[in-house]
């Protein structure tokens, strides 16, 4: 018998880098496809699913402006791609047989939905999975901001950041292999100790409303459901 999932109601946080596989940039259709299996698998379990997917394997609005761009227009630039990796997400899920929204922050009325918080909510009570699009909708922010908004708007338990290592290092494990894991820490150490989780504005967001932030691989199979089903490393931040 599977065991009863912890949390009843979460966001799931990637970063766009998650979607382009082993190629340098932009989307390999195949590790999309992989993560939509993940995403299904704890459909499956009744969990309800928000989603927030960075732009980063396309475009990011720091390097645009760092190479003389606006950094406005470039930072429009950053949430239009995430609205691309949204689209694709949407595609391989139902390609599933799991129904998705698209909420775009940036309305494109042909494209997605707009977000309306009541509405977003009554699509999750209806087991569909929630893909919100173009980050907050404002410049000088980040795909992590958003998802600490989202997570808060829609009532989520934990925020499930999914990078390529397990959980949160003191150092890079990739760099150090005496990198020591920690299994729970706060948030004022992630921002005191500079680690990389999610920027220093998501962490606050998430530390001034208690929202706990589950950092795990994402590289892991299974890794997703067997975490929801109290198994598995991870770091529970908060
Ligand atoms: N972005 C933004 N406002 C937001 C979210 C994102 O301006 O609320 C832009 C920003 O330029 C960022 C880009 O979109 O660099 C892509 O998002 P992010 O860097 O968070 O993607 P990730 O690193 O998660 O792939």
């Amino acid at each position: 018998k599977t065991p009863k999932p912890a949390f009843r109601r979460v966001l799931l946080k990637i970063s766009g880098e998650a979607l382009m596989g082993d190629q340098g940039f932009g989307l390999h259709p195949p590790t999309v496809q992989r993560i939509a299996r993940e995403v299904q698998s704890v459909h499956e379990l009744g969990v309800e699913i928000c989603m927030v997917i960075g732009g980063g394997n396309i475009f990011r609005g720091l390097a645009g402006s760092a190479q003389g761009m606006e950094r406005t227009t470039a930072d429009y630039m950053g949430m239009l791609a995430t609205v691309m990796n949204a689209l694709a997400m949407q595609s391989a899920l139902e390609g599933l047989g799991v129904y998705t929204r698209v909420i775009s922050a940036i309305r494109m009325d042909e494209v997605a939905e707009p977000y309306i918080r009541r509405r977003a909510v009554r699509h999750l009570e209806k087991k569909r999975v929630c893909i919100f699009a173009a980050g907050t909708g404002n410049p000088y922010f980040t795909t992590d901001t958003a998802a600490t908004l989202r997570a808060n708007e829609m009532a989520c338990e934990a925020i499930f950041k999914g990078t390529k290592v397990d959980g949160v290092y003191d150092k890079d494990p990739v760099k150090y292999p005496d990198a020591k894991r920690y299994d729970q820490i706060s948030y004022d150490d992630v921002l005191q100790q500079h680690l990389g989780v999610m920027d220093a504005s998501a962490i606050a967001l998430a530390r001034d409303n208690n929202l706990p932030i589950i950092v795990f691989s994402l590289d892991e199979p299974g890794g997703f459901k067997g975490i929801l089903a109290g198994e598995g490393t991870y770091t529970r931040v908060g």
